[in-house]
């Protein structure tokens, strides 16, 4: 589990009222959920750091771990395991020993907000542990941003100017600070259903982050 610091990641947070606020009732509704902020997991000198959107409620906050026990993590550990990030395809739980090779992931915001929809202040009030996440991380990474929400957040804990880079599916940037961003649609259920994500595309970024990372070897 990452260490709750208060820099990169704090599990007490409170900073964003109205998603304390649903996290509270989540605890009483669900008192066996995690109900807290979700921490990054994975290597902390991993070089391909995975940027999501938010805890979903019945995935991430109620397991404590990212992308996990709802929809959305399906694709994305299978492809994990499929490109060797993962030592195996499917996550089910914060202590089922899956471990994460050279790789982590982390959220733009690190609760679940109503809805699946973060509000922009909440994007920006979290985005002081993206930031300070990042700023820890190795020079040499491939940030790939799930969706254009995280695509922003990295932007925006990078200090760089959005209008310069423009979120699309599959799209490659280097950045001024030696980091590659990748961009994806967001592997969510919404997306992989309408097919506007398939398997085959997903795939494709991320055999383009295993090549760029093997070229940094
Ligand atoms: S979303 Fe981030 S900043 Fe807001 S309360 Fe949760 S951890 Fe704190």
């Amino acid at each position: 589990m990452w260490p709750s610091d208060g820099v990169v990641f704090d599990r007490g947070c409170t900073a964003c009222p109205r998603l304390a606020r649903y996290l509270a009732e989540g605890r009483k509704q669900y008192p066996h959920y995690y109900c807290a902020p979700v921490a990054p997991f994975g290597d902390a000198n991993a070089r391909l750091i995975l940027v999501g959107l938010a805890a979903g409620f019945h995935g991430a906050n109620a397991t404590g771990r990212p992308f996990t026990g709802d929809h959305a993590g399906v694709l994305l550990y299978q492809t994990l395991h499929r490109f060797g990030f993962a030592s195996r395809p499917v996550s089910v739980s914060i202590d089922d020993g899956l471990e994460l090779f050279d790789c982590r992931i982390t959220n733009s915001v690190k609760c679940v907000p109503p809805q699946n929809k973060p509000t922009s202040t909440e994007i920006r009030t979290c985005n002081r542990y993206l930031a300070a996440e990042l700023a820890q991380a190795p020079r040499q990474v491939v940030l790939l941003a799930l969706g254009s929400i995280a695509h922003g957040a990295v932007l925006r804990a990078l200090s760089l100017p959005p209008a310069r880079y423009k979120f699309a599916h599959a799209a490659e940037f280097r950045l001024p600070g030696g980091q590659v961003l990748l961009d994806s649609y967001h592997c969510s259920r919404y997306n992989t259903q309408t097919r506007r994500l398939t398997t085959a595309m997903f795939e494709a970024v991320f055999a383009r982050a295993r090549s760029l990372l093997d070229a940094m070897d």
